[in-house]
């Protein structure tokens, strides 16, 4: 009801419908269809298209685990397949009394407290032996979740090392006071002379993207925050969003008073439902002291507010464009650029979309002055950076450095000893080896939107890749064929070399698979999916060449072990029965 008949609404409408039904119950799909007067295809297109939306019963507990690397790292098929031992349940399957199912999903955005889980799209961390069996037991004596142990939904922030972001507290409304003393034109200014970029990894000038959403014509404007980090190894802007929610907010309705917008999104992703409560709190007290609303801090006509929207597990979404059609209520799927949502955003409106950890930054940068602002960190990378570490070190956690921070630092600093690479900026950055630990994050080396999965010398960096490339094959949105049949032919080539029949030739199929993908994908996916295999080839060849046959092809398809369920029921298994034995 709180949506009214509005079609832009209908991811929100469906998460209310999974949470309430615990899946999307086929009758209501017609009466939804109805009310919005939109086809039943386009409602079910939709809900089919994210993970966490279900058109059918998934059980009155839904139990994924986070297979991130790191997860993995940490144990956590081993806990899954105790727990499914447990419940008497294979992966993915409803249990015949229809109470509950385990599955995977992708990484949660909670490395540094893993193995994770999400039930019911609540996440409990710090996933041991002694855990699941409590909550087999809790699980079988069918206690509400909201009876469980609070500590296990207890999700730490993990703060190792403050700067300037997360190690101030700004009082709430001072940078906009600030703001509206000087106007929109200063204030760009201060954004472009603090050489601000943004922190999503791309590290467009916020400046110029503010400025050039301002000046583009359009019925109005809107501000964007990109809440949706997805990328495996990366969990800052949970961090920020629980300890900076103040701040993020107030970046946002700078940049409203920057571009002239009037409304704003927060599009949080779904693995951090637990935050909306405390972040619709903070929009309320902001509200009530005058920051958010009506002629803001008694300005006459600065008028802005900001809906938060929960999204519902779909990596893509972190695209801002796939963002924008997924906060319109369709399927995450990436648009055509040009035109940018700088100028065609939401509803084809200017939009300025930026990520959490860049309106916090925007908001210092006023507060500090773009001189101050500059003089920290490096010539083309001005300001600090938050770092997401994770993986083969006592102290995982949210650090925080001026750029041009060294990778060897960071391990210094996390404890990491035996490190012998170094997943900088998640799946789809760069795998640094040891020989290149002087390298520095930033935009003229390492660009970075914040993870950093360490892996120590015990660590095999072929399976580490496997995973990397099964997150992409999962993640694919479909929209274009090379990525949706690339990155599963890059997954099926991955397996069967972990199989032992992989050849000399599989490997030279990935690098043309890699020209492929680099020259015909839609959006950054596609393009980056094969650089784990292509990195940790160049520097962890023996890996790869430890499971390969001396064969010079072996097909991927094994039909002798595809027949063997004929031979099973027509009770031959003798010799003649097997191809090898005929050839
Ligand atoms: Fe979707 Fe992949 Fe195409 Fe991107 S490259 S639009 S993720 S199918």
């Amino acid at each position: 009801m709180e949506h009214g008949n509005d079609p832009s609404s209908l991811l929100q409408i469906l998460r209310g419908m999974q949470e309430h039904f615990g899946h999307i119950p086929a009758h209501l799909v017609s009466r939804l269809a109805d009310r919005l007067s939109i086809p039943r295809a386009r409602i079910e297109s939709v809900a089919s298209f994210y993970s966490f939306l279900q058109l059918r019963p998934h059980g009155e507990y839904r139990v994924l685990f986070s297979d991130n690397v790191t997860d993995r790292m940490s144990g956590s098929q081993a806990l899954m397949e105790l727990m499914c031992q447990q419940l008497w349940l294979q992966p993915g399957k409803l249990s015949e009394d229809g109470l509950v199912s385990i599955d995977t999903t992708s990484c949660t955005g909670m490395c540094d407290q893993g193995p994770a889980m999400l039930v019911n799209d609540h996440a409990i961390t710090r996933l041991d032996h002694q855990r699941i069996q409590e909550i087999v037991q809790l699980i079988r004596n069918r206690t509400p979740l909201a009876d469980w142990p609070a500590d296990f939904f207890r999700i730490e922030d993990n703060i190792r090392r403050s700067g300037l972001l997360l190690g101030n507290t700004l009082p709430r409304g001072e940078v906009l006071r600030a703001a509206l003393v000087l106007g929109s034109h200063n204030i760009l200014e201060q954004l472009n002379a603090s050489g601000l970029r943004g922190r999503g990894g791309a590290g467009f000038p916020t400046g110029q993207k503010w400025e050039a959403c301002r000046h583009a014509a359009g019925s109005g404007h809107y501000v964007v925050c990109n809440a949706d980090e997805g990328e495996p190894g990366t969990f800052k802007d949970r961090v920020l969003l629980n300890c900076q929610a103040d701040l993020v907010f107030e970046g946002m309705t700078l940049c409203a008073l920057a571009t002239g917008a009037r409304k704003g999104f927060l599009y949080l992703r779904g693995e951090y439902r637990y935050l909306l409560d405390s972040l619709r709190a903070v929009l309320q007290r902001r509200r009530e002291d005058r920051l958010l609303g009506v002629d803001i801090l008694g300005q006459p006509g600065f008028d802005f507010d900001i809906d938060i929207h929960l999204g519902a597990g779909a990596y893509i979404c972190g695209e801002e464009s796939a963002l924008i059609e997924s906060l319109e209520g369709k399927r995450g799927v990436p648009r055509n650029r040009p035109p940018f949502p700088v100028t065609h955003g939401y509803l084809q409106q200017p939009t300025a979309v930026d990520n959490v950890e860049t309106f916090c930054q925007a908001a210092m940068v006023l507060h500090i002055g773009p001189e101050k602002y500059r003089a920290i960190g490096t010539a083309r990378s001005s300001g600090s950076k938050l770092i997401s570490v994770s993986g083969d070190c006592p102290r995982p956690g949210i650090y925080e450095y001026p750029f041009g921070v060294t990778v060897r630092e960071v391990l210094q600093d996390c404890g990491a000893v035996n490190a012998a690479a170094v997943q900088v900026s998640g799946p789809s950055g760069v795998c640094v080896p040891e020989s290149e630990f002087d390298r520095k994050l930033g935009f003229e080396d390492l660009p970075t939107a914040g993870a950093f999965m360490v892996f120590d010398d015990s660590r095999d960096m072929f399976e580490v890749a496997r995973n990397f490339v099964h997150f992409f094959a999962h993640e694919s949105c479909g929209f274009c064929t090379p990525c949706r049949v690339g990155t599963s032919m890059l997954k099926q080539g991955m397996d069967k070399i972990a199989a032992g029949h992989g050849t000399h030739y599989d490997l030279a199929e990935i690098d043309k698979l890699d020209r492929v993908l680099q020259t015909t994908s839609h959006c950054g996916l596609g393009r980056t999916a094969c650089n784990p295999v292509l990195h940790t080839l160049k520097h962890f060849r023996p890996a790869y060449e430890a499971r390969l046959k001396s064969l010079e092809f072996e097909p991927a398809f094994d039909l002798d072990g595809a027949l063997a369920r004929a031979r099973q029921m027509t009770g031959r298994d003798d010799a003649g029965a097997h191809l090898k034995e005929n050839e």
